[in-house]
């Protein structure tokens, strides 16, 4: 099918809105009709630079959340309709670091940096053009191909916005209270950032904050003094496991996710949610699909 979507053809390029061919689910993946998509700071990086992707050209985009339209032949967990949010990292929950309860990084279904399906092929083109799917997600399109390990169900009564926002930013920001600093209810924390990730742990947690630089010095003295550096995919949440929950605490209303969406753009106007990014008030910017 033909599509739009946001593609970067390089690194440090405008990005573009182009007509896109998706080509059918394979056996085991599952194309989805795009409902809501937002922009993590991630996304950034992969358009301006970063040494994590070196693929172009590139169909951006990894927050969102979907309608299923078709399925391949193998996939029994899900159906037309059902409602999911992609994720770039799975949960098999078999693998050792699946069953360690230390790790969150599946062995099974890692993160793919490839920007390739699991057969090493792409489900995108355009012009004649393989594209990459960013994290093997692709959510700024109208229509993407994920794999179905890489989904998560989640109840439709959910605000497709918030769905989005708990794909990656929010739930990186939760998870790294919740899950890795472990912070309880009365500790004292600071909170470096205003993005969506640290308002996702807002109160809780005790981040540091590494801008878009590649590298942190730490000295030693503070190493041998006790300090301690640590870092997570998705704040050390699992998908299976741990989003859901994230979900579900969501349509209970336990938190403010209205405050984070400050803005909106339809996905024709994309280049306009870069501008509203650098404004003081903006958090999270909605691209309506
Ligand atoms: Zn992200
Ligand atoms: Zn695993």
């Amino acid at each position: 099918m033909e599509i739009s979507g946001a593609v970067c053809w390089k690194v440090g390029e405008a990005v573009k809105i182009e007509e896109i061919q998706v080509d059918p689910p394979k056996a085991n993946e599952v194309r989805l009709k795009m409902l809501s998509s937002s922009i993590c700071h991630t996304d950034i990086s992969s358009i301006q630079g970063t040494p994590m992707i070196q693929f172009y050209p590139l169909a951006l985009g990894h927050e969102g959340v979907g309608v299923v339209e078709s399925v391949g032949n193998t996939v029994k967990s899900m159906k037309e309709g059902d409602m999911v949010i992609p994720t770039y990292i799975g949960e098999c929950q078999e693998c050792e670091n699946c069953i360690s309860g230390k790790s969150n990084l599946c062995l099974t279904y890692p993160r793919r940096f490839t920007g390739l399906m699991s057969d090493n092929t792409s489900r995108m083109s355009c012009r004649g053009q393989r594209l990459c799917h960013l994290f093997s997600c692709a959510t700024w399109s109208e229509y993407t191909v994920v794999d179905v390990n890489y989904l998560v169900k989640i109840d439709p009564s959910m605000n497709p916005a918030h769905a989005s926002f708990i794909s990656c930013g929010f739930s990186t920001g939760y998870g790294a209270a919740w899950k890795e600093a472990r912070v309880k209810k009365g500790s004292s924390v600071t909170v470096f950032g205003l993005g969506a990730v640290e308002l996702g742990g807002s109160g809780k947690t005790i981040m540091l904050g590494v801008g878009a630089e590649p590298y942190v010095s730490l000295g030693v003295l503070p190493i041998i003094s006790g300090r301690t550096l640590k870092g997570s995919v998705l704040g050390g949440l699992k998908s299976i496991s741990d989003l859901p929950i994230i979900a579900d605490k969501c349509i209970k209303q336990e938190f403010p996710l209205e405050e984070l969406f400050t803005h909106e753009v339809q996905l024709t106007n994309i280049e306009e949610a870069f501008e509203l990014l650098k404004q003081p008030n903006c958090v999270k910017v909605v691209i309506k699909i």
